[in-house]
């Protein structure tokens, strides 16, 4: 936790940099906990009176090519909250869309505060395009201070495949959020991205239609190819434990069988308690678990704990709640998926099977 926040907006042509600063007092536990949902609250409230001081200040939105009616430099302004639907919008973007992505990469979005940069592009959004079922829960203040009037597409609401909640905790939900692991969540998501983009730029519908369709492509020969890597798993080694419970579509889809998770929770907001790590230490021991996952976003530190403890392997690591940064395995969601897929092949026997995946 950094003892100063900074609130920064870049000077535009003609106008002033603005930044507010912060002081805060290092907290532990429950007390940075607290401080941290105070400045949430009061996050994005400044961020939309800088971002007004800064527009009434220049005056002069297309210096930096928004025109603030849903166009960037003519094309249509996009945003998603997670990184795996900004890729989504992307792929069926193409060259006709701007899209901003809310999360960077390896960002748990569980515990995101909004910056005033996303206060900014939502205002001159077109298009929202949320993740839904609580994961994101904190955009729809960054809609409503931001001023602007986009249309809101919650995509989780939308697909085929749903699993149940959590009924309690900081993010109760009637669903598990984490609808993207099944791949047929993933097509009727990238299906009501395209059809939101061509209602709000039907000009360019002939190439949102071609973009979806080439990515649904790839999506089916994606699904077809971890299928078959994972058929080559007997049933019964097919055991995961991860950071947390974000894979349950994943293991429905391919017979996974989900034993337990270091937060035995559908959130990261938490920890296990001691009682809780020592069950999951018997059961992997029980069960003969080969493999303990870390997840690229969470701290492995007890995840590898977890595994000394049992002689499982910690040295697997899969994409959870967010891609990697551009380049990595993780770099797109079609490589997240294979990534994980081919982790898991590893993981669950023990580093003797391998298999390649056809990531699009
Ligand atoms: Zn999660």
């Amino acid at each position: 936790m950094p003892g100063l926040w900074w609130l920064g907006v870049p000077g535009r042509q003609g106008s002033r940099e603005v930044a507010v600063r912060f002081a805060v007092k290092p907290q532990e536990g429950e007390g940075e906990r607290n401080l941290r949902r105070l400045f949430r609250r009061l996050y994005v409230p400044v961020a939309v009176l800088v971002v007004g001081l800064l527009v009434a200040g220049c005056g002069d939105r297309g210096a930096s090519g928004n025109s603030g009616d849903g166009s960037l430099g003519g094309k249509l302004e996009v945003v998603a909250t997670t990184t795996q639907i900004g890729d989504f919008a992307r792929q069926v973007g193409g060259e006709k869309a701007d899209v901003h992505q809310i999360l960077k990469p390896n960002t748990d979005p569980h515990e995101y505060e909004p910056r005033p940069e996303d206060v900014e592009a939502t205002a001159g959004a077109k298009v929202v395009f949320e993740n839904g079922d609580n994961l994101d829960h904190w955009m729809g203040e960054v809609v409503e201070q931001s001023g602007g009037d986009p249309k809101v597409v919650a995509l989780g609401a939308g697909v085929p495949v749903k699993l149940p909640g959590e009924s309690s905790g900081p993010e109760a939900s009637k669903y598990d959020p984490h609808w993207w692991h099944d791949t047929k969540n993933a097509e009727a998501a990238v299906l009501e991205i395209r059809d939101a983009l061509i209602e709000a730029d039907p000009k360019n519908k002939a190439t949102y239609q071609k973009n979806a369709k080439t990515y649904l492509a790839r999506l089916h020969r994606l699904d077809q190819s971890i299928k078959s890597c994972m058929e080559k798993v007997p049933q019964g080694e097919r055991k995961l434990v991860t950071d947390h419970d974000a894979f349950s579509y994943f293991a429905q889809r391919y017979g996974v069988d989900v034993v337990g998770a270091v937060i035995p929770s559908q959130s990261t907001q938490g920890q296990p308690s001691a009682r809780e790590v020592s069950d999951l230490v018997s059961l992997i021991k029980r069960e003969n678990v080969k493999a303990v996952f870390p997840e690229s976003s969470i701290n492995p530190d007890l995840a590898r704990q977890i595994a000394r403890q049992t002689g499982a392997s910690a040295n697997y690591t899969l994409y959870g709640d967010t891609l990697g940064p551009k380049g990595s395995d993780g770099g797109t969601y079609l490589g997240m998926e294979a990534h994980n897929a081919t982790a898991m092949v590893r993981g669950f026997t023990g580093g003797e099977q391998t298999c390649s995946i056809l990531a699009g």
